[in-house]
């Protein structure tokens, strides 16, 4: 069988390594010169690592990621740290990452503070079973049952950060018991940089036979009813037996329109919002706290959601001894900071760098970098799982496995891998 993936992150090499080891010819096609997606990262000459283009980590809990590179024989390369992670009261930050920061945290009365563990650290953290939870929006249950002051003090900034004030109400609470439910304060790499690990992935796809086209943007695709399926690439058009894409359902559905009404309508129903993420060079470390993850409430006037300082997770050595810092937000599709250049954001968010540390001066920056994505986060609404559309599309030839699908996880290196290796089966089990 010819199978075409599109996209050569996380989620398409999966699902290619699969498919190679069970005797088929696969080929991707990814509109970037290098693997890895969002992923991906970048590396000056004086570093030794690369860096993240969008900040990252690796959760100790990540099975699917962290057993595929196990699978792989890699395992030397998983680099595991704790580094601190951080949020905002009254101008300083205070380590929330464990159950004495937890019940030291002076923004909450004590009694709060452990009712707060309570649900969030042992209700969320412990229980199971999600499914009715996808019924309630997070914002009335966290109310509910955290209380406002907890809510108001503690996770509401997180859910308006993330989905902005047009929609954190209508965000269920299924999306937030996974994200409580699933992490680890222990956090992970790859030795290298995660780019490391995708050109490591991606040779060893090549040496298995898979044909790796770069620099190659898929513009459409028709499957056909009775099978197959022709992508249009810059040299023309080509022909599979099957083809898998691994991009946002708006991109599918303006490039595979003859997908059926009731499909594309699901396709296009679904909300995302997008990332702007700085990435800045410094000559001297930002946090003296060493915090690496800074969660920053909007409402305190910050001009970016997270600050995190890769540096306090990774040492500065593989960096030329510089400290990498990130600030980023997510965004609705067509607010300004997507229009805006590099230099006005850099000049929008420096300032606010001297409220993590008042000695900052501008001239400590080196270089800075400025990635801009539509699709980083899926909205999940309330009863969200009826939304997803099928791996499977209506069109024998055509499957589907990107972000929104690995509700009611949050997207992630991680679920991709575990999504990607899914599309995979399913295509094995159609096409015996
Ligand atoms: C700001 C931000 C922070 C994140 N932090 C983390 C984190 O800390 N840890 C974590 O595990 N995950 C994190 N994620 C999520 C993670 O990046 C995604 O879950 C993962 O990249 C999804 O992999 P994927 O293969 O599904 O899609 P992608 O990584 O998006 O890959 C899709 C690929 O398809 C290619 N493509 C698209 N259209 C075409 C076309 N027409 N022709 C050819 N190629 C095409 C793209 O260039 C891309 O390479 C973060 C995401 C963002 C945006």
């Amino acid at each position: 069988m010819r199978v075409a993936i599109i996209g050569a992150g996380a989620g398409g090499l999966s699902a290619a390594y699969d498919l190679t080891r069970a005797g088929h010819a696969v080929t991707v096609f990814e509109a970037d010169p290098t693997p890895g997606g969002l992923g991906g990262g970048f590396r000056e000459p004086d570093w030794e690592w690369s860096v993240e283009k969008y900040y990252r980590h690796w959760f100790t809990s990540d099975r699917d990621v962290l057993g595929l590179i196990r699978e792989l024989g890699w395992e030397k390369n998983i680099v595991v740290r704790r580094p601190v992670t951080a949020i905002y009261y009254k101008e300083k930050f205070y380590a929330y990452d464990s159950i004495p920061s937890w019940l030291a945290f002076p923004g909450l009365p004590f009694p709060l503070r452990v009712w707060n563990l309570f649900i969030a650290g042992f209700f969320l953290k412990l229980n199971p079973f999600w499914k009715w939870m996808e019924a309630y929006a997070a914002d009335d249950w966290m109310r509910r049952w955290f209380g406002n002051r907890i809510y108001d003090q503690v996770w509401k900034p997180l859910l308006v950060g993330k989905f902005g004030e047009e929609n954190y109400r209508l965000i269920n609470m299924a999306w937030f018991w996974a994200r409580m439910h699933s992490r680890t304060p222990n956090l992970a790499t790859y030795q290298g940089g995660m780019q490391a690990f995708f050109d490591q992935l991606a040779g060893r796809l090549g040496e298995m036979g898979v044909r790796l086209r770069y620099s190659t943007q898929v513009e459409r695709m028709v499957a056909h009813p009775e099978g197959g399926c022709e992508l249009q690439v810059p040299s023309g058009k080509e022909r599979f037996d099957v083809c898998l894409a691994t991009f946002s359902p708006h991109q599918l559905a303006a490039m595979a329109s003859n997908l059926p009404a009731d499909y594309l309508a699901k396709l296009r129903s679904l909300r995302h919002m997008g990332a702007v993420v700085m990435v800045f060079e410094l000559s001297r470390r930002l946090s003296t706290q060493g915090v690496y993850w800074h969660n920053l409430p909007k409402d305190a006037g910050f001009p970016f959601l997270g600050l995190v300082e890769h540096t306090n997770f990774l040492p500065p050595e593989h960096f030329g001894g510089n400290h990498i810092v990130y600030c980023g937000d997510y965004l609705p599709l067509g607010h300004e900071y997507f229009s805006m250049t590099q230099e006005a954001l850099q000049k929008r968010f420096l300032p606010a760098l001297r409220r993590i540390n008042p000695e900052f001066q501008p001239s400590w920056v080196k270089k800075s970098w400025l990635f801009k994505t539509e699709y980083a986060q899926p909205v999940p609404l309330i009863r969200h799982s009826r939304n997803i559309p099928s791996v499977r599309t209506p069109l024998p030839g055509l499957y589907f496995a990107g972000m929104s699908q690995v509700y009611p996880w949050d997207r992630g290196t991680n679920y991709a891998v575990r999504l990607g290796r899914e599309a995979a089966k399913m295509i094995l089990e159609d096409w015996k």
